[in-house]
């Protein structure tokens, strides 16, 4: 009689609870997607031309072009935007981040996907993993090839960025793209290609994981802090202090740099060469610039490796900020956030080793 009961427990443990610890039998979740437009909306008039126009094409209408994917979670789609990301702006951003943080606060939403174009998509995805509130995941997708194109590769990528949102895997990760089957962090990515379907890439962290076919391997955590422990807070905020971009080259003229300061900015980011130099009028013109009281960040315009501090420019003494592993556009953006209250020249060196 002991021996019946004790199979009859183990036939109960096998049949309830391996399904549910395998996630065999794990309800599904709750994903919000946000869609901002970009090529994976994008649309042409034959499925071969190379010209086509971003954001045509709305989210429940992608939502449904994508077979299964509402078998992996239960979806609801929201139109934030509808433009090609080269038109992405502050203030899109700005929303995106508060709608983030309304629905990710509540206990109804489990993750967020935002279908972005590919072309600036690692600021959004960076502005979002320093101002989005949560550990819950947040994964932006996007295409290179638009929905009416043969072989058109956002199909795939949104389903692949639905299942990792769905996945609990991906959470305390920071803000995620996927896009060809990787899942890059935001911190990391960069754009590589003006064309290839395989354009993203992490060079100097190398990806967090791979995603086939709705299945996801994580490999990394990234150590960088982001989303619930970032310090930076948008609530309330309407506008960013102006910040430029100035991109350096042999013979540059220091011209740029006067005129943006001229012009009101209150940060310059320097596209270096190399290791983010500039030349020597170049540097004359970013000295003036700290002395009127703009914050001068050196990143490079080469796509992977550190700018350091004081390695052939004294940063001590010009008063200017290495961006660390920080690309431009990046750059651009944490300083942007940067400015919203005083800081002093060490402490957003800090924040550009920090984040
Ligand atoms: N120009 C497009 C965009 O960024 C390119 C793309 O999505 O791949 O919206």
């Amino acid at each position: 009689m002991k021996r019946f009961y004790s199979q009859w427990a183990l036939f109960l443990v096998i049949v309830i609870l391996v399904p549910f610890e395998s996630g065999l039998c794990q309800a599904k979740r709750n994903i919000v997607i946000l869609a901002t437009g970009g090529t994976i909306a994008g649309a042409a008039a034959t499925g071969t031309q190379a010209g086509y126009t971003s954001g045509q094409v709305g989210i429940d209408t992608m939502i449904n072009a994508v077979p299964g994917i509402k078998d992996l979670a239960n979806l609801k789609g929201e139109q934030i935007s509808n433009v090609g990301s080269q038109d992405m702006s502050f203030d899109i951003m700005l929303k995106l981040a508060n709608r983030i943080n309304e629905l990710t606060s509540g206990g109804n939403v489990d993750g967020i996907v935002i279908t972005h174009g590919t072309d600036t998509m690692e600021e959004t995805a960076y502005f979002l993993n320093l101002t989005a509130k949560t550990n819950k995941p947040v994964v932006l997708v996007g295409s290179m090839r638009p929905s009416t194109a043969v072989s058109a590769d956002g199909p795939l990528n949104l389903y692949n960025a639905v299942a990792v949102a769905a996945d609990p895997r991906a959470q305390g990760r920071g803000v995620l793209v996927v896009m060809n089957d990787h899942i890059h962090a935001a911190h990391s990515l960069t754009k590589m290609s003006t064309t290839d379907v395989q354009t993203f890439m992490s060079p100097l962290r190398g990806v967090i994981g791979v995603v086939a076919y709705g299945k996801a391997d994580f490999y990394n955590m990234p150590p960088w802090k982001h989303t619930s422990e970032s310090e930076f807070d948008i609530s309330g905020v309407t506008k960013l202090p102006r910040v430029d971009i100035i991109y350096a080259d042999a013979d540059m003229s220091p011209d740029p740099i006067d005129d943006s300061v001229k012009s009101g900015a209150k940060g310059i980011v320097i596209a270096g060469v190399g290791n983010g130099n500039m030349n020597k009028a170049a540097v004359d013109a970013c000295a003036r610039a700290v002395k009127a009281g703009v914050v001068v960040v050196r990143s490079s315009r080469v796509a992977t490796g550190l700018v350091g501090r004081n390695v052939e420019l004294n940063d001590d003494q010009l008063g200017f900020i290495a961006s660390d592993e920080l690309n431009p556009q990046k750059s651009r953006i944490l300083l942007s956030l940067a400015l919203l209250k005083q800081r002093s020249p060490s402490d957003i060196q800090t924040l550009y080793m920090t984040y």
